[in-house]
């Protein structure tokens, strides 16, 4: 199936016909939602390659279950056992294995392909996901991170593809049901709301003895590590800043947080005449995931619903960006433009993977990130000590994918100094 990429009002019905689906990601938190949903749906999806770096155990289940034409794993060893496993086992021999970057690309591009859901974590999804856009496919962009590192580059490329991004995100979809359509120009402002995470109320002279169970443990959401520390810090609210500039062709002056501490209204827009429109529902993944698999249509899904009586209230709160330094370093870079959001978002994976691993306090995390911007910000100023004349490309401006990666490894090798020094 190739469902026509403008958003006009087809007349033909693309959800009659069968989609066909990779899913990048298949055994994280979005993997498994989309894999829930596409299970429901089996004479509207056909899972036609999955992959995943970790979990291979339930990798395989997957394998059995959605029979895929194509697997990608992490390295040539788990493709070579998985092969020869699943010939003995004679339970799916069509099954072609491939490892690696190159097999990300080729499950992401492959031309029976229709949807792409990016659910890889972080800037590993960048080549793949954009892989799926040179092909024209439609991606269900729930990685954002590559939106942050390279979002101009996914956006024009995808201008000229044909490719359709569509935000998987839960704020970044709420916008794109309520806006339906309407252009830029009526936009007054996009708000996205956030749910403050788990240290929203704690005092501040506590943040020091904060833990990583205490991080991890989300008040309303259940997502993979990297993103709960990301929404602990809020450094997740200010990717999502970055991402609905790439989205929404939005200046980021016109983007707006909000704290929303039910997680009931996902995100809203203000028109110029003053309308609000907003989308609510629970907080849950599968709702903005089917949005996308099913788009344009809605799909009936089987899941709990609202109960606007049971709810009774809704709370809306100004963030304290005192409690959450890494939103205003992310809105600074956001800002900066050029290389400067995919350094921060480089730095920030490095500093979250040595706070999953225990290596550093919650504390440390936002204050590594300042120093490394701090030292982007003397680079491009040529006012660093033992800073002589060139400042790289990357660092003002992403035009490749290639700038992207080499400002994502300026970002985490700034990190790295600062974190060998804190030790
Ligand atoms: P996760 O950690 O639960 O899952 C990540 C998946 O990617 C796994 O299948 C893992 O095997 C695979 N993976 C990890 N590193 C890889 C690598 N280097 N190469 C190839 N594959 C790799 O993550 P998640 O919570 O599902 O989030 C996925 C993306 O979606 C993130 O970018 C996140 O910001 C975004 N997102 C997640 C949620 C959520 O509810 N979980 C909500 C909004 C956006
Ligand atoms: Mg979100």
């Amino acid at each position: 199936m190739k469902v026509s990429a403008s958003l006009s009002n087809s007349s033909e019905n693309p959800a009659s016909v069968l989609t066909k689906v990779t899913v990048l990601g298949a055994t994280g938190s979005i993997g498994l939602n989309t894999l829930d949903i596409i299970r429901q749906f089996p004479q509207k999806f056909q899972i036609e390659a999955l992959s995943c770096r970790n979990s291979i155990e339930q990798l395989c289940e997957q394998i059995r279950e959605f029979k895929p034409r194509l697997v990608c794993v992490n390295t040539s060893d788990q493709a070579r056992e998985l092969r020869e496993s699943f010939r003995s086992g004679h339970s799916c021999p069509e099954t072609e294995f491939v490892w690696g970057m190159e097999g990300l690309k080729q499950i992401s591009r492959d031309p029976e392909v229709d949807l792409v859901m990016a659910a890889i974590v972080g800037a590993a999804g960048l080549e793949p996901t954009f892989s799926a856009v040179e092909a024209g496919k439609i991606v269900a962009v729930a990685n954002k991170e590559p939106l942050v590192m390279a979002g101009e580059l996914f956006v024009q490329t995808a201008k000229k593809t044909g490719a359709k991004l569509l935000p998987t995100d839960s704020e970044h979809n709420a916008i794109f049901q309520a806006l339906h359509n309407e252009s830029p120009e009526r936009i007054a402002r996009l708000i996205l709301t956030a749910s403050g995470g788990p240290f929203r109320d704690l005092p501040l002279d506590e943040f020091e003895q904060i833990t990583l169970d205490e991080a991890l443990n989300h008040p309303n959401w259940e997502m993979g590590r990297k993103i709960t520390i990301d929404s602990a810090t809020m450094m997740n609210k200010g990717l999502e800043i970055i991402e609905a500039h790439w989205l929404f062709n939005t200046p980021v002056e016109k983007i707006d947080v909000l704290m929303q501490r039910e997680s009931i209204i996902h995100s809203m827009v203000e028109f110029i005449d003053g309308s609000f429109l907003a989308q609510m529902g629970l907080p849950d993944m599968r709702v903005p995931i089917a949005y996308c698999l099913g788009w344009p249509e809605r799909l009936p899904l089987k899941i709990p619903r609202l109960d606007p009586v049971a709810l009774n209230a809704l709370h809306f709160e100004a963030i304290d960006e005192q409690r959450f330094p890494c939103l205003s370093l992310s809105l600074k870079a956001a800002k900066q433009g050029g290389g400067a959001p995919a350094v921060l978002n480089g730095a920030n994976e490095k500093v979250v993977a040595a706070f999953l691993n225990e290596e550093i306090r919650f504390v440390d995390i936002s204050k590594i990130l300042a120093s490394v911007m701090h030292v982007f910000d003397e680079t491009l100023q040529q006012t660093k000590p033992d800073c002589f004349d060139i400042i790289p490309d990357f660092l003002l401006n992403i035009l490749s994918l290639e700038d992207a990666v080499e400002a994502d490894q300026w970002g985490r090798e700034q990190a790295g100094e600062v974190l060998e020094n804190l030790n």
